[in-house]
């Protein structure tokens, strides 16, 4: 007992369950995220699925992933949990068939654990789940958890989620009545206004009854909505007004980016893939003569998008890495470049199915990216002084495009309404590796990369962000 002979109130650090979406680009800010926490006292349970788990196992020499950085002293322990899937189905090909998993038994799997975990260890006060998650309201009520939610996505793509109403209400989702005029009725958008081909792809569907249309209402219009906390791998100062208008309906924290320590070395394995070492190639090339080509791990595109694409860079003369993802292009026809492609290419360039992408971005040949505006790439890019080409595919990459070439400024568009054609990819290359406006890119990209440092320095806005996370964590589970 203290002196006053009030009772000693112990404050326990939290215990997290973490469960990430099993999709490349959620899993890895997940686990940085989670060794972050760690770092700063949290207990964290993470749970991968077990398809993950073995895919990851399978391409990098460790079974036991989160060993390094609880030698290092975090306490992370971990479990997996199945998908509903077997883990040798082949996930990327029967893609709606995953889906549906996702939504329907992934949650009766998540239950059993969770319930399990936390009858074993009353410590466990909170679960973190990637918001794309259609349980976490379920699982955090029914075992009395708070309730936090992850957005890997620009904070814009969130609030605009959030706003599926006043669309339906303005014909700009589903039907889709006013397509080209420009959204302006959206608070909390930083431009003032977004075009509709701007926003998200599901919300640009003619057809919203899919798989993925139920996922988004359940996990974004019911789920994220009530969670307690929701934390962001964005930066307060690159979407200010969009971050003051989300906060003022819930707790909202923008403490990106999230990377590891050391930005090409990671503590703990998050590849799904096995890595091509491109180190040696670059090594030959002058600084900043490479361009970095990679639709990151989810999006595929058309044999006809993908010839385009190799014959502009053959043109254009650069030298260039290309991350060819055997399921880039979804059909059964495996080698999908052009004939005689690979020979004609020789030295100028190389081409890799999958690649450490933080250390090709970070290598000093690499000067440029042509990039389908994956949230992770974008941040990576950034963070390199990289500018980029952009080619946006799927899901909220055309909205991170606005934020990359119209807000920020720090990179151009591939082509007008996503029409490639090879000239222009050769036009485009030469504008952004070697011409006057590669300079102004290089010039802006430099000032948001300096954004991005100061956020995570010390008393940065992400740095301060996260401490008041931590403390309203500790104080909810307390
Ligand atoms: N990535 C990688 N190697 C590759 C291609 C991508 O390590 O060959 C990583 C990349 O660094 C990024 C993530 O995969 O962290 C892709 O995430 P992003 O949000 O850019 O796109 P998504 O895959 O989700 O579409």
């Amino acid at each position: 007992a203290n002196q006053t002979g009030m009772a000693d109130q112990i404050t326990k650090n939290p215990h997290a369950i973490f469960i990430p979406l099993p999709l490349q680009g959620h899993l890895i800010p997940s686990v940085h995220l989670a060794v972050k926490l760690a770092s700063k006292g949290f207990t964290i349970t993470f749970i991968n699925t077990e398809s993950v788990h073995h895919s990851i196992t399978n391409s990098s020499s460790s079974s036991n992933l989160f060993e390094e950085a609880c030698k290092s002293g975090l306490d992370i322990r971990y479990a997996t949990v199945s998908d509903g899937l077997p883990v040798e189905f082949d996930r990327s090909l029967n893609h709606d068939q995953f889906m549906e998993c996702l939504f329907h038994v992934f949650s009766a799997h998540v239950d059993k654990l969770v319930g399990s975990l936390v009858k074993d260890d009353p410590s466990i006060g909170c679960l973190i789940a990637d918001s794309f998650c259609v349980w976490p309201l379920m699982i955090s009520k029914k075992y009395k958890l708070v309730n936090i939610s992850f957005w890997t996505e620009p904070a814009l793509v969130l609030n605009l989620y959030h706003h599926l109403d006043l669309l339906k209400k303005n014909g700009h989702y589903d039907p889709l009545d006013k397509f080209d005029d420009a959204i302006d009725y959206i608070p909390g958008v930083g431009s003032g206004s977004i075009k509709p081909t701007d926003l998200m792809s599901y919300l640009q569907a003619t057809n919203t009854n899919t798989i993925l249309h139920r996922i988004i209402h359940k996990a974004l219009f019911q789920n994220t909505k009530s969670a307690d906390i929701i934390i962001c791998n964005t930066i307060q100062e690159l979407e200010p007004y969009t971050i003051s208008t989300l906060n003022q309906t819930q707790p909202f924290y923008a403490i990106g980016p999230i990377f590891p320590n050391d930005f090409t070395k990671e503590l703990v394995s998050t590849s799904l893939w096995c890595e091509l070492d491109c180190t040696r190639w670059l090594d030959n090339k002058p600084p900043g003569s490479v361009l970095y080509v990679s639709f990151g791990s989810y999006a595929h595109t058309s044999k006809h998008v993908l010839e385009e694409i190799a014959c502009g860079l053959l043109q254009s003369e650069v030298s260039f890495v290309w991350v060819l993802r055997p399921d880039l292009v979804s059909s059964t026809d495996t080698n999908a470049l052009p004939v005689g492609f690979e020979d004609q290419v020789k030295d100028q360039g190389l081409i890799v199915p999958w690649c450490n992408q933080k250390a090709v971005i970070s290598h000093q040949s690499v000067g440029g990216f042509l990039t389908h505006c994956g949230w992770n790439s974008i941040l990576e890019s950034i963070w390199c002084g990289v500018p980029m080409i952009c080619l946006p595919l799927l899901t909220d990459q055309f909205t991170n495009r606005k934020l990359v070439v119209d807000d920020w400024k720090i990179g151009i568009n591939l082509c007008e309404k996503n029409l490639v054609d090879r000239e222009e990819v050769t036009k485009k290359v030469k504008e952004l590796m070697m011409q006057e406006k590669s300079n102004e890119l290089r010039t802006e990209v430099k000032k948001v990369k300096r954004t991005l440092q100061d956020a995570l320095a010390t008393g940065g806005s992400s740095h301060r962000n996260l401490d008041h996370f931590v403390s309203q964590v500790i104080l909810k589970t307390n």
